[in-house]
């Protein structure tokens, strides 16, 4: 049987995006919209919109849904925003982040995964304010800063200072920290020269690698 794509995507935002306190409605219209299945590889693909996450190759996995959804929920975004996404791993956060701002920035270790990204966001023709870069996200990408929006979709054992640096004034990052089986999703705000952070939820991502990374 062919499975009904758009009946699963609309259970997942009913059942496990809105029902869990996801709120931000263009939040919910963008994961209402984009092709999850798209992202997933071919073998995978009856899993596309399952509450976990999913592998994607290369040891990598492509975010359980809710996850992509409260960080993007948590960068608060109303459309006129840079952002920065490290881990871009499949294609699919930077392709909802490209749907909540006005230009997204992702970059993904993993050449192949950075080809495969830029791959998945051509087929479904959306993305077009979205750039991929290969390379070590973990540095950030000074080149385009300052950044309203920087989301990191692996863990750090740390908050790297070269990202706070590259946030805007009033400016979000987003990065989970701890060790490899649990860690806390953080969340930064820029008031000029401070920064406050609050834990949004506890979580467990891939390990990021790289300079700020785990070695
Ligand atoms: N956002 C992705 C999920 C990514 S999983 C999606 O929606 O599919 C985390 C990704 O971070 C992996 O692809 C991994 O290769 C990448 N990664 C790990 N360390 C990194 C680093 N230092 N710079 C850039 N990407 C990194």
């Amino acid at each position: 049987m062919i499975p009904d794509w758009a009946s699963e995507r609309a259970d997942m935002v009913e059942r496990q995006l809105r029902r869990r306190g996801i709120r931000d409605e263009r939040v919910l219209r963008a994961m209402g919209t984009i092709p999850r299945q798209e992202f997933v590889p071919l073998e995978m693909r009856v899993a596309s919109y399952k509450d976990e996450p999913v592998g994607i190759g290369h040891g990598q996995t492509i975010s359980q849904p809710y996850m992509t959804a409260l960080m993007a929920q948590e960068l608060e975004l109303s459309g006129d925003e840079t952002v920065l996404e490290i881990g871009a791993g499949s294609g699919y956060a930077a392709a909802v982040l490209g749907e909540l701002a006005k230009r997204v920035v992702a970059i993904e270790l993993v050449p192949a995964l950075a080809a495969l990204a830029e791959r998945n966001l051509h087929k479904i023709g959306l993305g077009r304010n979205v750039t991929i870069l290969a390379g070590d996200g973990s540095q950030g990408y000074p080149e385009l800063a300052p950044y309203n929006g920087i989301s990191v979709a692996a863990a750090a054992p740390d908050v790297p200072g070269r990202l706070l640096e590259q946030l805007a004034d009033g400016g979000r990052l987003v990065i989970p920290v701890g060790d490899f089986q649990d860690q806390e999703l953080r969340v930064i705000i820029r008031k000029g020269s401070e920064f406050m952070t609050r834990v949004s939820t506890h979580c467990r991502f891939v390990p990021l690698r790289g300079h700020y990374g785990f070695r």
